[in-house]
């Protein structure tokens, strides 16, 4: 991370102040966030080409060279060889011998607010589900979709629903089929499009909820309950499971002495033997995994916490979320009080397994980074992510996938977004190098297209300054 930053910081050091307010319009003041949102909207928005550049189109793991990419009215349009010239009304956008690959999708994350969505942005992260709605997150996706609020594509799933009694006090709950199905009713009525479960919900309840989503063409998904256990929660008809929860506690042959992931294996082997059983489970039963790497490797003592909270990435993050993550007073306190380095190494090289083992037996990943969660920052925190997925023994073609083709597909977006061609949502990011050889290339981009609008480095940079002295 601390190279990263340097980089980052570098650029934005680049940036002189007059460019930024002249370019930033009301983005450098900052003084409200009406104002900051105003500025970056509502550009002229002509056709465009990206001449000369050569193209991660993601249904291919290679590079097509020296191409032009045409872009109007928020599609891609053409994906040709390079013209030699551009014709009158189109406007080029510098992109000579860069690289040029889809915008990337965060599956699971947490809003804190519409300033998140400036920092996604100058991430290259054009989409995103919030695993946590609520009303106000709808009105963002609804601003966003018409264009009166700048920020990635917002799915929405519904407020989480726990079991009784709930991990945290202020989630729903659902103690019988009948409130389950009540609130299912209610999320439809909502506009959310998933249902979100949790970690203590029951095993009839949870049929009762998908089976009422079913009719209203929603989809379930969340923890895998304690209480029901992954091949219950597949049978049931869960089909998006996050934080690989479940599966670990069916790797061990002691009970899990805490909740969730599953740290104090402590020492305790795994049976690796018995993976590839449960991918194939999880195969047939058509279930999504969004591992969350980056989320649970943060789950560390109050020593590692303070540190993390000592990165310059924090300036990105809401003031009420530096506050609840306070090292000292988090939920994660007395869980993590005490676990050894050792354990802590045995539950990430556990989880890389796992993550591993899905992704080459076939069932499909999402990258989902859940920023909101103690010490995951918005956006940069999609970046480490890539990185952690290539080092569960995913290619960076299949890492990118999974933030890309693979989202895509889950959500049945449409347009649709992922690939490079005609057709396909203008959601683009512009690189220096090819994130095929390195996924760290994927950052920082040089300017990044959402729905067809082109915003470059140096607006970028505005959005950063404008949520960093937001959040100061
Ligand atoms: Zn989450």
């Amino acid at each position: 991370m601390p190279a990263t930053m340097d980089r980052w910081r570098g650029l934005t050091r680049r940036i002189s102040r007059r460019t930024l307010l002249a370019r930033g319009a009301g983005l450098a003041a900052g003084i409200t966030f009406g104002g900051v949102l105003s500025g970056a909207q509502a550009r002229p928005n002509p056709a465009r080409v990206f001449n000369h550049v050569n193209v991660i189109a993601m249904d291919r793991p290679g590079v097509l060279w020296d191409q032009a990419v045409l872009v109007a009215d928020g599609l891609v349009r053409a994906v040709a060889p390079a013209m030699a010239r551009i014709p009158e009304g189109i406007v080029s956008i510098p992109a000579d011998g860069r690289f040029l690959m889809p915008g990337l999708a965060d599956m699971h994350l947490h809003l804190a607010s519409p300033a998140d969505l400036l920092v996604l942005l100058a991430n290259g992260v054009t989409t995103v589900r919030d695993m946590s709605g609520t009303r106000d997150k709808l009105a963002w996706e609804r601003a966003v979709a018409a264009g009166s609020m700048p920020g990635p594509t917002i799915h929405v799933a519904s407020p989480i629903v726990d079991g009784v009694p709930p991990v945290f006090d202020d989630l729903l709950t659902a103690s019988t089929p009948a409130t389950g199905r009540s609130l299912v009713d209610r999320f439809a009525a909502d506009g959310y499009e998933f249902v979100k479960v949790y970690s203590e919900l029951r095993y009839a309840v949870l049929v009762a909820m998908v089976e009422r989503a079913r009719l209203h063409g929603l989809r379930v998904v969340g923890h895998c309950s304690e209480k029901i256990g992954l091949v219950r929660a597949l049978l049931a008809g869960q089909v998006g499971l996050e934080h690989l929860y479940g599966y670990a506690p069916l790797l061990v042959d002691q009970p899990a002495p805490w909740s969730g992931w599953d740290y104090a294996f402590g020492g305790v082997p795994i049976r690796e033997e018995r993976m590839p059983g449960l991918v194939a489970t999880t195969l047939a039963a058509g279930a999504w995994n969004c591992p969350t790497l980056v989320a649970l490797d943060r789950w560390v003592p109050q020593p590692q916490g303070a540190a993390l909270m000592q990165r310059g990435v924090m300036r990105y993050v809401a003031p009420a979320n530096r506050r609840w993550w306070d090292p000292a007073t988090n939920f994660l306190v007395p869980a993590m009080a005490g676990q050894t380095d050792a354990a802590l190494a045995q539950g990430r090289q556990v989880r890389r397994f796992v993550a591993g083992a899905l992704h080459d037996g076939g069932a499909p990943l999402l990258l989902g980074t859940d920023a909101g969660s103690p010490y995951v920052e918005p956006g940069f925190s999609v970046h480490t992510e890539l990185a952690n997925l290539v080092e569960a023994g995913l290619h960076p073609y299949e890492a990118l996938r999974t933030a890309t083709v693979a989202a895509a597909s889950f959500l049945g977006a449409a347009p649709p977004f992922g690939r490079i061609a005609p057709g396909q949502r203008a959601d683009l990011v512009l690189l220096d190098a090819n994130p095929l050889d390195d996924v760290a290339n994927a950052r920082p981009p040089l300017g990044v297209m959402v729905r067809g609008q082109w915003l470059d480095r140096g607006l970028l940079d505005g959005m950063l300054l404008a949520v960093e002295r937001a959040y100061a």
